[in-house]
Parts: structure tokens; sequence; C-alpha cells
């Protein structure tokens, strides 16, 4: 392998989240010449998000996307190398470690920090899977707009769900939320705002059992749902469907080589970054299942990148 395919840093970077860039803030500022690696879509989960009002420092509300561009920026400012590529594997077995990219190219550091985020959830209906794009979205933000004056259902009864039926009233003439039990999981205010709301409809304790759609044009016109109290199936008209169930974490390329929970979370040390290698840390919805905020993402980029540093100057000195 000849030179030019070949990257060393000291700290490599994997993902573009808020973590990852926090995280290339504090190292590049440490003087440590970071190389953070994004996917083809930088800046993670809060590119689909819209309105942020819980973001610390900004009292009107901003933009999800806005805001990962003001941190992409930043961490390009202070000297963060950005370089888009896919890693394909990882080798943590010794260190150097090493990532390679779907070019070939091979990346190898003396510590790595993980922010991979998490993925959006599926119902895993084969339905599902064939209207996807076809009125299936994971992501109101992106194709909500595509429903003016139309009907459409959300999924889920966290935060995500919520917010997304009261986004998609913007646009849809109704929208139906369905919840698998009689309880949202959301936050009260949410919760406040959702039932003010007159354009949204709450279906309670029902699960969706099959999208129904048609081919030409191929496009949703319904789904069958369940309620799982009286077993009774029912078709809803409908012309688009939002799944907000919740995500998964972006970690299988870590499996084998890091401990994980049973949800595929990375385990790390207590009131720490560290994962249970030296110099490998995760931080962000990687490892984060219960608090998945921005800003505790951030917080915890910023506590990799200190303990990477304190890390290196350990190990070099
Ligand atoms: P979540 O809190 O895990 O909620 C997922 C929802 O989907 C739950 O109501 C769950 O039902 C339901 N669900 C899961 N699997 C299902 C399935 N197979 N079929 C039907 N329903 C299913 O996920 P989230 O709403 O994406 O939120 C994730 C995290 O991000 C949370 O910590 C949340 O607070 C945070 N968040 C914050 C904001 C904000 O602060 N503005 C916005 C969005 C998200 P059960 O309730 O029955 O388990």
């Amino acid at each position: 392998m000849n030179q030019s395919t070949t990257k060393h840093t000291k700290v490599l970077i994997l993902g573009s989240g808020p973590a990852g860039y926090t995280a290339a803030v504090y190292a590049a500022r440490a003087m440590l010449k970071p190389v953070l690696v994004h996917g083809i879509q930088p800046g993670g989960q809060m590119t689909i998000t819209t309105d942020v009002e819980n973001y610390p420092g900004y009292a009107e509300v901003i933009q999800g996307p806005w805001l990962m561009d003001q941190m992409k920026e930043q961490a390009k400012a202070v000297g963060t190398e950005l370089i888009e590529d896919h890693i394909k594997s990882v080798d943590l077995s010794k260190n150097p470690f090493k990532a390679i990219g779907d070019n070939g190219k091979i990346y190898t550091a003396d510590s790595l920090i993980i922010s991979t985020g998490a993925q959006a959830r599926w119902l895993n209906l084969k339905s599902e899977e064939e209207y996807k794009g076809f009125g299936v979205s994971a992501c109101a933000t992106c194709d909500g707009f595509f429903f003016k004056q139309k009907e459409v259902a959300v999924v889920g009864g966290g935060n995500s769900a919520v917010e997304e039926a009261i986004f998609l009233t913007k646009f849809a003439s109704k929208v139906k939320l369905i919840h698998r039990r009689d309880k949202l999981r959301a936050e009260k205010l949410l919760q406040t705002k959702l039932m003010k709301n007159k354009k949204i409809e709450i279906i309670w304790d029902s699960v969706v059992e099959e999208v129904i759609g048609q081919k030409d044009p191929k496009n949703v016109t319904g789904i069958k749902i369940k309620n799982l109290k009286t077993n009774s199936l029912s078709d809803l008209k409908i012309d688009g469907l939002f799944i907000a169930i919740g995500h998964d974490p972006a970690t299988s390329l870590f499996k084998g080589q890091l401990d994980m929970d049973k949800d595929g979370y990375i385990i790390t040390k207590p009131d720490s970054t560290a994962t249970k290698i030296p110099g490998v840390y995760a931080a962000g919805d990687v490892k984060d299942k219960i608090f998945r905020q921005a800003v505790t993402a951030a917080g915890m980029g910023c506590m990799s990148a200190l303990e990477a540093e304190k890390f290196l100057s350990e190990k070099f000195s």
C-alpha cells in the first residue's frame, strides 16, 4: 500500500453529529490535528430535525441543519480535517488503530473517537419496504412538504413521533398518530401541544399491520391497523406514513471488538467515554440510549477529546 492511500492521525473521529464535531473542536484546539470522517450526509440526525428550541445559547428557535452546519464550520475553522468516506471495516486489535474506507483508503490513528450515532428504526413490514420513498418515510422534515392538504399517519409515542405529527400539520389536512399503548412516552409539554392541535387524531393501542398502496402511480393509499386490545382490524385511508419509533446505534463496525449492551450500544466506563480498549472512545447516541440529546452528545464529544488528549500525552510522553 503506498503512502497516498494511507493517512495517519493522532485522533481519528468517525461520525459528524454533535458528538463528532464537538470532539473535533476540542481535539483541534489541543493541537492534535484531528481527522473527522463523515459519510455522504454529514450532520447526523440533527439534519433531519426542524425547529430546535433546546440547544443552549440560542434565544430564538434555530434549525437543526443550520446548527450542524455551524458546528462543521467551527470544527474546520479551528483546524479539523474533514474527509468524506464510508468506513467499511476497523481493526482495534492494536495501536495504531486502523480503519478502511470504501475506496480502499487506510486511516491509522493513535486514538479513535467513535461518534457514529444511531439510525431510524422501521416496522419491518414487507409492504413498508415496498413503499419506502413512495409514501412511507422516517423523516417528516424531508418529506412532509409532499403531503400538502393530504392525510398522513405517524407511528410512535415518543418525542420524535409527537414532534413529527405536529410538524406535519403544517402541510397535511389531517394527521393520525398511531401508538401501540394508551399512554405517550413523549414529554408533557409536547403532549399538551399535540392534544391542542385540532388536525391531529390519536389512535391508541394500535399497530400497523400492512401498508396498502397502488402500483401506477406507485404510492400509499392506506394502512391496515390492528387494535391490540380488541384484536380488531381496520383500514385507514392515508396518503403518507411516517415511522418515528426510535433508533438503533450504528455500531456494527465494532461488533466483537468493543463491549456492547443487548441493544448494540457501546459500553463505556462510568463517568467516561473510554471503551475497554485504551485510546478508543465512544460519544453521543452510539453509547447513549437514555438522554439522546444534541447537547448531551456534544458534552460527550467534549469528554472524549479531553480523554483522548490525556491518553496521548501519557502514551507519547
Ligand atoms: P423513543 O423515545 O424510543 O420512542 C419510540 C416510540 O416508538 C415509543 O413510543 C415506542 O412505544 C414506539 N415503538 C417502538 N418500537 C415500535 C414498534 N415496533 N411498533 C410501534 N411502536 C413502536 O424514540 P424517539 O421518539 O425517537 O426519541 C428518542 C430520544 O430522542 C428520546 O430520548 C427523546 O426524548 C429524544 N428526542 C428529543 C427531542 C427533543 O427534545 N425535542 C426530539 C426528538 C427526540 P412504547 O412507548 O410503547 O415503547
